[in-house]
């Protein structure tokens, strides 16, 4: 385990409570060596990357260097990793910029809104879309990719892991039959890379979308891995950064922490793994024993650490707010879909009625978390719903009290 660094969650108003970070799918703090790494690049290495004089130099090698990290971490060749906003530009970067109209495109029903979106935009112009089903566990299967194929099929794009219920796809068998037929295979890999082993080429992937604040670099920052021989149109024109592909100055400083962050993970990832799967399954075991509760998602093909479990009678978002008084911060599923009052789209998808869906909450350990947190949030949750249950207006159809 690596030791207690920036990550531990700390609040200058509260003085007394302890405050538990348990919601790493949605970020992760910055590490501390991430941030010494970048300091330097906001005030003595501050040059614009394409001037030709030495701060210029100095902040080009900077870039090149974090360039070299991450595509290291994923097998691929530093010229092939295209720096962006984050994990949604990567993601529009790689569909917008492969399809055009009378195109078809493969996905999924659980993607993130940042494909789904950009997908249904996409057949507002001409674009066909086929939004793949997934079994109840989360996962696409790959004969049903291979029975979507057209003529005009131009590019699949399936996620690496899922962001609320972590399962992880068959990405491999997908990107074969993808190479299989000459059709571009994206993956978003925004929740994947720098938790499990990436090799793209092992893998069969064309285009992978990653980003820095999901492993614990900066925000703001995020790549698109486009393999060599691939075209992809710039959605974003200018001084032609990028080799052309994204123009805008360089964000110097969170390329340097992203880099430097695919560095740790490099050397962290295995064993960090291991001992959040473990810490992951001490707390399902363990809510499990809650009455009325399920894990959503797969039971093995998941993310390490990444919990998904509905609990039948309440609200999640009553049960976030409740775990927070406590000090345990979780979530109830994606961060970005928190503000909507829909049920998960993803739970939906993976066949939870509406009630269920409503009900489930999202830990997602990381590597500041301790066995004593984890005792501390299962001293905290049966109490937690079982309050919730006995002033929940759903009531249980045998007609049983709480
Ligand atoms: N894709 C997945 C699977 C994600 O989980 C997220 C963020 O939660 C994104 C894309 C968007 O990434 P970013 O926040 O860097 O724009």
């Amino acid at each position: 385990m690596r030791p207690k660094g920036a990550g531990s969650a700390s609040n200058d108003c509260v003085i007394d409570m302890r405050r538990i970070y348990m919601d790493h799918a949605a970020t992760t703090p910055v590490d501390r060596e991430v941030l010494k790494a970048m300091e330097p690049y906001f005030t003595k290495k501050f040059g614009n990357a394409s001037s030709l004089h030495s701060f210029g130099f100095e902040a080009k090698k900077g870039l090149e260097t974090a360039r070299t990290q991450i595509a290291k971490l994923i097998n691929a060749y530093p010229s092939e990793i295209v720096f962006t906003s984050g994990g949604t530009e990567s993601d529009n970067m790689a569909i917008r910029g492969t399809v055009k109209e009378g195109d078809h495109i493969i996905t999924s029903r659980i993607e993130h809104h940042a494909v789904l979106n950009t997908c249904s935009e996409l057949e507002k112009h001409g674009v066909e879309v086929t939004y793949l089903p997934v079994d109840s566990h989360g996962l696409v299967s790959p004969a049903d990719v291979e029975k979507a194929f057209r003529k005009n099929t131009r590019l699949v794009s399936i996620m690496h892991a899922n962001n609320e219920i972590g399962t992880i796809q068959p990405i491999k068998k997908i990107g074969a039959l993808c190479r299989k037929n000459r059709i571009l295979f994206h993956t978003d890999a925004v929740q994947t890379v720098g938790k499990i082993p990436i090799d793209v080429e092992k893998m069969n992937i064309d285009m992978l979308s990653a980003s820095g604040h999901k492993l614990y670099g900066p925000k703001g920052i995020g790549c698109l891995y486009i393999r060599n021989g691939v075209r992809v149109n710039p959605l974003i024109t200018g001084g032609g950064h990028e080799h052309g592909l994204r123009s805008g100055t360089e964000n110097v400083p969170g390329a340097v922490g992203f880099g430097k962050a695919c560095e740790l993970a490099a050397r962290y990832m295995g064993n960090e793994a291991r001992r959040l799967k473990q810490l992951g399954n001490t707390v399902t075991r363990a809510a499990l024993e809650i009455p009325d509760s399920r894990l959503n998602g797969h039971p093995e093909k998941r993310l390490p650490g990444n919990i998904n479990m509905s609990f039948d009678f309440i609200e999640g978002e009553s049960l976030v707010l409740r775990l927070d008084e406590k000090g345990i911060a979780v979530s109830t599923g994606s961060a970005c879909s928190t503000k909507s009052l829909e049920p998960s789209h993803v739970l939906i998808a993976i066949g939870l009625k509406h009630m269920q869906a409503h009900g489930s909450l999202r830990i997602t350990l990381g590597k500041d978390n301790t066995r004593s947190d984890i005792d501390y949030l299962l001293e905290a949750l049966p109490d937690v719903v079982s309050s919730l249950r006995k002033i929940s207006p759903f009531k249980r159809k045998e007609g049983g009290r709480f």
